[in-house]
């Protein structure tokens, strides 16, 4: 059968040729997938489709190979649209040629089936109908105001989005709103990393029998006898269930399956063998093998939904027949620097210029989330900044999380506000009443999410901390990261202030150490931190041995 496939970004054409001249097909059969204005019961204006172009490629081939064994036909060709697919436009295109038009309806109603079920093409997201971007317009004719961005508050929304909020209230407010992202099926080597969807129980007793330890003899477990003949040898691939009389032996090695219940594994290094006979020289009490279900048994749970899969995690869904978890997509995330005395770090500042710290920052505190991550630095200048935001435009559209570092606060040349909202971002709040790191905007668009970041770093060290990485934890279906209770092994020497303060300090073996800070520039204490100590306002200083709320800084 002649196989064509195309996964594209494009629209997929009206009319596709069959690729057999009329007369050597007694049928050609056509399928369109088009996308729906709904989806999971909500109006929708288009559905973005994600795919692994390559591995998808694969797969469709194989699926389609083998169908052809059992439906025979002489052509097939399948397109498949990726990425956002406005509603009425087709997702999918498949057309099959062949003698009878029997053939071609079997197979392709079997590969519809085997399609949705095995392929690594999923739906990511519906956009919502009312989301403010029109993807079949360019950014620029979508944005009002078009030409400048604007500096003033929001007619009406000011009062409220501006109003310093409390810690807890933010932390609210992003956690009911970033909602996990559908999730999909992996294989279990692309699984690696991400957050597992699904709660796994074991299939199957582990081990699924008893299992010799050691290289040697297995005998009855209550056979007192010290000379045994030898009536089988089995080796560990072996399955040959068989009762033991007293005084029989098998011969099995590491990890054979025993052939019946209740026997005992005596190591070879324990007797002396002669011919089909053995003889026991040492005794121990050892049974030498692991029992049938000792590590789990069947029906308990291996593993909850909401783990980062690590390596280990991984193993357990190998071992226990998941060959393609339920895990989260990758988040895609776009992180623009802003700021005209910013310069790159190899460079020499000038008078009244500074290194560029919160790229390495920012990209550091999201390794150990599973994520892409685009960065850009933008000119302090609304327009030219907007221009250069429209030349990325389908990275910034489709990103689930948008950073934007400085400028989030009031001063004259502070546009992130007004850029996030020029961006169809609804500010949610834009203060919250914690130091460092007041200034802080968060907004959504669908399920779109963005933070406007104080610039300096320990604010944003501290944000990141306490507000970004919650919402990556919820739009992933993992676990926020909560305070924990220490107590101080030395003093915090803070008088009390209105707002909470998060304190840098280094946890080890005797509590908490907070480090020395200045000002929420100050970038020397953020190497050596691995925990933010929670003042409540109006509180302090605190003496060594008090106990106090602090939230790790390490892992994710
Ligand atoms: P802003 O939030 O823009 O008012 O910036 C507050 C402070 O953070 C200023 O001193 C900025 O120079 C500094 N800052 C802003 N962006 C960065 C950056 N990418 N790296 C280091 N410092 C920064
Ligand atoms: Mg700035």
């Amino acid at each position: 059968m002649d196989i064509e496939i195309q996964l594209t970004g494009q629209p997929i054409a009206d009319t596709i040729p069959s690729p057999l001249s009329s007369g050597s097909a007694g049928a050609w059969l056509e399928f369109r997938g088009v996308v729906r204005g709904e989806e999971n019961a909500q109006s929708i204006r288009a559905l973005e489709y994600e795919a692994y172009p390559a591995m998808a490629g694969r797969e469709i081939r194989r699926i389609l190979e083998g169908l052809a064994t059992r439906h025979p036909c002489l052509a097939a060709k399948v397109i498949h649209r990726t990425g956002v697919i406005p509603v009425g436009e087709t997702a999918i295109y498949v057309g099959v040629a062949s003698p009878h038009r029997a053939e071609a309806i079997a197979l392709l109603a079997e590969f519809m089936d085997r399609l949705k079920q095995d392929v690594p093409i999923w739906k990511r997201r519906g956009l919502p109908a009312e989301d403010q971007f029109k993807n079949s317009e360019p950014l620029a004719s979508s944005l009002s105001p078009p030409s400048r961005v604007r500096v003033a508050a929001r007619p009406g929304e000011g009062e409220n989005v501006a109003k310093p909020i409390s810690l807890n209230a933010a932390l609210d407010e992003i956690l009911t709103r970033c909602q996990p992202l559908p999730a999909m099926r992996l294989p279990l080597a692309e699984a690696i990393g991400r957050i597992l969807r699904e709660t796994v129980l074991a299939p199957e007793d582990q081990p699924s029998a008893d299992r010799s330890t050691r290289d040697g003899f297995a005998v009855r477990a209550d056979d007192p006898a010290e000379t045994f003949r030898v009536v089988d040898t089995l080796h560990a691939a072996d399955w040959k269930p068989r009762r033991l009389n007293p005084g029989e032996a098998v011969r099995v090695a590491t990890g054979t399956t025993l052939p019946c219940d209740n026997l005992r594994v005596v190591m070879q290094e324990h007797v002396e063998r002669n011919g089909d006979t053995i003889r026991i020289t040492t005794r121990d009490a050892a049974l030498n093998l692991r029992k049938r279900g000792e590590d789990v048994r069947a029906g308990q749970p291996l593993l909850a939904a909401g783990i980062r899969l690590d390596a280990g995690a991984l193993a357990l869904l190998a071992t226990a027949g998941n060959a393609n978890p339920l895990v989260s997509p990758s988040l895609r995330i776009v992180h623009f620097t802003t700021g005209d005395e910013i310069i790159p770090p190899d460079r020499m500042p000038g008078p009244g210029q500074i290194r560029d710290s919160n790229s390495y920052l920012i990209r550091g505190l999201l390794q150990p989330f599973h994520c892409e991550l685009g960065q850009e630095h933008l000119p302090e200048n609304p327009d030219r900044a907007k221009s250069q935001i429209e030349a990325r435009r389908q990275q910034v559209e489709t990103a689930d999380v948008l950073l934007v570092s400085g400028g989030a606060s009031v001063g004259d040349k502070d546009f992130t506000g007004p850029l996030l909202e020029w961006l169809g971002f609804k500010t949610v709040f834009s203060q919250v009443n914690v130091r460092p790191g007041r200034p802080l905007i968060f907004g959504t668009k669908g399920p779109r999410v963005a933070f406007g970041l104080p610039g300096n770093p320990l604010s944003h060290f501290v944000c990141f901390h306490l507000f970004v990485a919650a919402a990556l934890a919820g739009l992933t279906g993992g676990r926020p990261k909560g305070f924990q209770r220490g107590r101080l092994a030395t003093k915090l020497p803070e008088p009390p202030n209105s707002r909470e303060t998060l304190w840098p300090a280094r946890l080890g073996g005797d509590g908490l150490s907070p480090l020395a800070w200045a000002s929420s520039g100050d970038v020397t204490c953020l190497a050596e931190t691995n925990a933010l100590v929670r003042l409540p306002a109006n509180l302090g200083p605190l003496d060594p041995g008090a106990e106090a709320d602090f939230l790790p800084t390490t892992g994710e």
